[in-house]
């Protein structure tokens, strides 16, 4: 597994914004729409593309365009969800499916309550959205979910990531046949006794779309 942090003044001061307690929700929606694209644009850097002949109104030449099977983008409900614009602008002709993943506050266990995917991913390129890379369960668990299904080449779109939540990862991804890298704004200082990223940004789900009761 690799981890990459992206190392960019504009990710860098959106992120900071985002942290910001009193960044309303239509401000933090916006921002990490705008921060998920900035993103995106590393975590694609690997992306499959395939040759084509084009012709210029000067000459023909050779082009590159995305390799079928497409790319899917799978946002992991509910948070992910405030991710998908941002992916989708660079790769609009990804497919999309979506994985409904919960964690028990309690256990910290993570396990799936709705899926949308093909039954086939065989040869398939997935970019999974999960904003808060915490205990690593959730991620772990969509990871293991798409690989069972034969994707073979995995990346994890995350805001935040915090280096329990990586570690776990890496232990958990141990022996898979699987490239799995993981693109985030910042590798945060540690988990608090609730799972909460530090310094972090709060509840990711709640900043998007408000306090669910
Ligand atoms: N999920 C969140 O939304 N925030 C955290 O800090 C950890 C998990």
């Amino acid at each position: 597994m690799r981890t990459h942090v992206v190392d960019h003044p504009l990710v860098a001061h959106k992120l900071t914004v985002l942290r910001k307690v009193e960044t309303d929700s239509p401000t933090f929606r916006s921002l990490a729409d705008e921060l998920v694209t900035l993103l995106a644009y590393e975590a694609t850097r690997d992306v499959r593309v395939e040759a084509y002949d084009i012709e210029t109104p000067v000459s023909p030449t050779t082009g590159v365009r995305l390799a079928r099977p497409r790319p899917l983008v799978v946002p992991i409900l509910r948070a992910g969800l405030g991710m998908l614009d941002g992916m989708m602008r660079l790769l609009p002709t990804a497919e999309v499916g979506f994985l409904g993943m919960i964690r028990n506050e309690e256990t910290l266990e993570a396990s799936t309550y709705a899926e949308r995917l093909p039954d086939d991913l065989s040869g398939r390129q997935c970019y999974v959205l999960d904003p808060m890379l915490a205990t690593g369960g959730t991620l772990a668990a969509a990871i293991k979910f798409l690989t069972d299904r034969g994707a073979d080449h995995i990346t994890a779109v995350c805001l935040l990531a915090a280096p329990e939540g990586c570690a776990r990862l890496e232990k958990e991804l141990e022996g898979l046949d699987v490239p799995v890298t993981i693109v985030t704004a910042a590798l945060d200082e540690k988990l608090n006794d609730k799972g909460y990223i530090v310094p972090g940004l709060g509840d990711a789900g709640d900043r998007l779309y408000g306090v669910v009761g």
